[in-house]
């Protein structure tokens, strides 16, 4: 049905209109995250993102006329950026009455509107305001609303069912709640979403393939987050150019009744990297951190959905995107608890990827004796395919206990390779193992979730050489992959995307579309991850730098 040709022929880029940004001072903010117009401008030339619909916190966080009218004034004159302005229901002397209201918006050109129903504490599904509703759907005004502004999913339907000619727009909802998700997309064409925390493996691919492309927005949430990790996601799928078209920023110009930017933003001085990835070019490289199912599921339980997440199924997604080589690991090893049934879930499926992927094993501490750990450990690791280690935090143990020492006695021995998800907040555990066991790579797993974390990371790489940072995380920041590089030198820093929990594209798109050298990127893409698995990994021989 889809991913019938791994190498794609190039596309030309289509035109990006982001549908959710959001500029303003904001509460508990990390210094170091990106929140201002200039922020947004400046990645926006990065990016090669042509227009953005623009939020502003104050709407929410002090008057919403005031700031509203504020934020009109602020965006005045640039073509580019469409003011989203924050309403409240009439009624209690904060906001003009729907009259005056209509000819404000209609004043200031405001083509889309936002409501906060948590934040500014008002009951948006009381009969009561069915008319406020009932005359923005006659004006042709979309309505935004932020998945943290309703309470479950079933407030949701409710709002569609009472709003039928409504158009929605649902920004933030997470990969993690595809099974509410998906139903309520299908059952109501005026639902639209955005997907900047909906990173669903090859899901584009599924929503278009279902009929659902007129409900897709590019949306980003920068500057907070990274533009081009989700634009990445849009670039790299396999739809037809005409659903990109619209995903990329068509369904949003038609949802503001044609309005948008009239000309393509293009960065003249983008780097090869960001080049191939806008025309959804191929680009070699490395992934350190991937999961695997069983061949022919599409989940891992929990709530975890996970489209086509089997050996065949990620490895189409991979070779579409230029991955080489890199190491797979189990979800039922490690999430699911069952580390034997795991260890044999990733050597049946390293039996359908090439020579240059790699295994990582799990073994649990929790439910077996060190007896039988060491005699698990021989077996997983007589086969060659395995050089990593991939302890698991739900096993709840720290890894410097000494129920692991056997297991990091043994891969110091072979000169292993270790990918760590941290049991306890701090980095007590990584500093130990990395003092204690020097033949080892320490390599620290989602390294880039946040700025306090990698200030952390920070500290623990230039204290340890034998630690490396790796990124994946939902949240994409922006700036936050280049803080890493800084502060831990770019040779430390590795790429992993987490697929197929996470679509890898957005994780890739993050790294392409920094503001790196690409001298720092190729290392990050590629360069480190040999570095890390070499001494252990016969085949990494084989992977030559990629001469982008
Ligand atoms: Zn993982």
């Amino acid at each position: 049905m889809y991913f019938s040709d791994p190498t794609p022929a190039p596309h030309e880029p289509p035109l990006y209109f982001d549908a959710w940004t959001e500029i303003g001072p904001r509460a508990r903010k990390h210094r170091e995250e990106s929140w201002s117009l200039e922020h947004l401008r400046s990645e926006m030339e990065q990016c090669s993102i042509s227009g953005a619909l623009v939020a502003d916190t104050q709407t929410v966080h002090y008057d919403p006329l005031f700031a509203n009218l504020r934020l009109s004034r602020l965006l005045e004159g640039d073509p580019r950026l469409y003011a989203c302005w924050n309403l409240l229901p009439p009624g209690t002397g904060e906001f003009p009455e729907p009259e005056p209201l209509a000819g404000l918006l209609r004043e200031h050109d405001v083509r889309a509107v936002a409501i906060h129903p948590r934040s500014n504490s008002w009951d948006f599904l009381s009969p009561l305001h069915q008319p406020f509703f009932e005359r923005l759907a006659r004006e042709g005004r979309p309505v935004f609303l932020a998945r943290s502004e309703i309470g479950g999913y079933d407030e949701l339907e409710r709002f569609l069912r009472a709003c039928p000619g409504l158009p929605v727009v649902l920004t933030g909802a997470v990969w993690s709640e595809q099974r509410f998700v998906l139903p309520l997309l299908r059952a109501f064409s005026h639902l639209h979403l955005t997907f900047e925390r909906f990173q669903v493996h090859c899901g584009l691919e599924r929503l278009v393939a279902d009929g659902l492309e007129d409900q897709l927005l590019y949306g980003s949430q920068a500057p907070l987050r990274s533009m081009g990790a989700h634009r990445a996601y849009v670039d790299y799928a396999d739809i037809p150019e005409s659903a990109r078209k619209k995903i990329a920023g068509g369904n949003l110009r038609r949802l503001l009744n044609g309005a948008g930017p009239s000309a393509a933003l293009v960065n003249r001085s983008e780097d090869a990297f960001m080049h191939a990835a806008r025309h959804g070019r191929p680009i070699e490289h490395i992934d350190l951190h991937m999961h695997v199912l069983d061949t022919g599921l599409n989940g891992g339980g929990g709530w975890y959905r996970m489209e086509q997440g089997d050996g065949p199924g990620i490895l189409r997604l991979l070779r579409r995107l230029g991955c080489v080589g890199g190491g797979l690991m189990s979800w039922n090893g490690t999430v699911g608890c069952d580390a034997v049934e795991g260890n044999r879930c990733t050597a049946a499926a390293l039996e359908s990827f090439p020579e240059t992927f790699w295994g990582l094993a799990t073994l649990d501490p929790s439910h077996y004796s060190r007896s039988e750990l060491e005699c698990q450990m021989e077996a997983v690791y007589r086969d060659p395919r395995f050089i990593g280690m991939k302890p698991y935090f739900h096993y709840g143990v720290p890894y410097h206990d000494a129920s692991y020492d056997p297991w990091w006695q043994y891969g110091n021995r072979r000169g292993f390779y270790a990918l760590l998800h941290r049991v306890l907040p701090d980095f007590s555990e990584v500093a130990s193992l990395a003092a204690r066991y020097p033949a080892v790579r320490w390599v620290v797993a989602h390294s880039a979730s946040d700025f306090a974390t990698a200030e952390m990371a920070i500290a623990c790489a230039r204290e340890f050489p034998n630690v490396y940072l790796e990124i994946t995380y939902t949240p994409t920041l922006r700036g936050i992959i280049e803080f890493l590089a800084r502060g831990a030198g770019e040779e430390r820093v590795l790429y992993g995307s987490d697929l197929p929990m996470r679509d890898p594209r957005q994780q890739f798109g993050w790294v392409v579309f920094s503001s790196l050298s690409a001298r720092a990127k190729r290392k990050i893409l590629f360069e480190n991850a040999l570095k890390v698995v070499g001494p252990s990994f016969a085949p990494a021989a084989r992977l030559a730098s990629p001469d982008l």
